[in-house]
């Protein structure tokens, strides 16, 4: 009997890089570097399992139309397309890093709410800030940018920014300073709901031996828990 093919959908950069030891783990390796191909479709040792390579905010787009099975997407991208039409069952504990609002040095946010003013606040994420901001009761006024969100405050393009951080760095090279955790994110993997059903001798076996992969990565995170 033919075996259907398997397809995962991965960004290039760290999403990429931090999967390839989950898959190995899972005893999976892939067959060429997307650094030194130009190729989007790379095959893997795995019979029938194959990965192409799309942009990070298209992996959502993959896996709920059905153009990938599976995909490995960060929080804030999943959150933003809204993940309908994917099963969500791992949180592959990769890409990790926090969402926050920064402002520049000196600006007191709170203060200009207060007082009743629109804060205007720039990000590529806009339906997290949204909420995170109706949340508080906060009016904005929302800039939706795509990229290099730090700069909006420095050129008086916006009050503020939601942005993810990790090491803090950007911010502070830009004088900015983080005034509230919006969430953590991390890469989770993604599952086309109707491939689960029809694929599901292939796909299961898959999911768990990349669960077992992220619990052993835990344990060795923190041994003796
Ligand atoms: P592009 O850079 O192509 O515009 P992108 O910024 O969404 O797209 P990446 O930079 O590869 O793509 O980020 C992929 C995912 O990795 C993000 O969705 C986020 O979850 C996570 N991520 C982003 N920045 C960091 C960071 N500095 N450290 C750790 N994880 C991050
Ligand atoms: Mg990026």
């Amino acid at each position: 009997m033919n075996v259907p093919p398997i397809t995962l959908a991965l960004s290039k950069g760290r999403i990429f890089e931090e999967t390839l030891p989950l898959l190995a783990a899972a005893g999976v390796r892939v067959r060429e570097e997307p650094e030194h191909s130009r190729r989007l479709i790379l095959p893997t040792t795995r019979e029938g399992l194959r990965v192409v390579l799309v942009r990070a905010t298209d992996v959502p787009t993959y896996v709920a139309c059905g153009g990938a099975d599976l995909g490995v997407a960060g929080l804030d991208t999943i959150i933003e397309h809204g993940g309908a039409g994917c099963y969500r069952p791992l949180d592959l504990r990769i890409a990790r890093c926090h969402m926050a609002v920064a402002v520049p040095e000196g600006f007191d946010w709170q203060a200009a709410a207060r007082a009743g003013r629109r804060i205007s606040v720039a990000t590529k994420f806009v339906r997290i800030t949204r909420e995170f901001f109706a949340r508080r009761g906060m009016y904005i006024n929302l800039i939706k940018l795509y990229g290099s969100m730090e700069l909006a405050p420095l050129t008086g393009l916006a009050d503020a920014i939601v942005d993810v951080v990790s090491s803090g760095q950007t911010l502070r090279a830009n004088r900015l300073v983080e005034v509230a955790h919006v969430m953590d994110i991390s890469a989770h993997l993604l599952v086309n709901q109707a491939s689960l059903k029809l694929k599901s001798a292939e796909l299961r076996p898959l999911i768990d031996a990349i669960a077992s992969a992220i619990r052993s990565g835990s344990d060795a995170e923190n041994p003796g828990v």
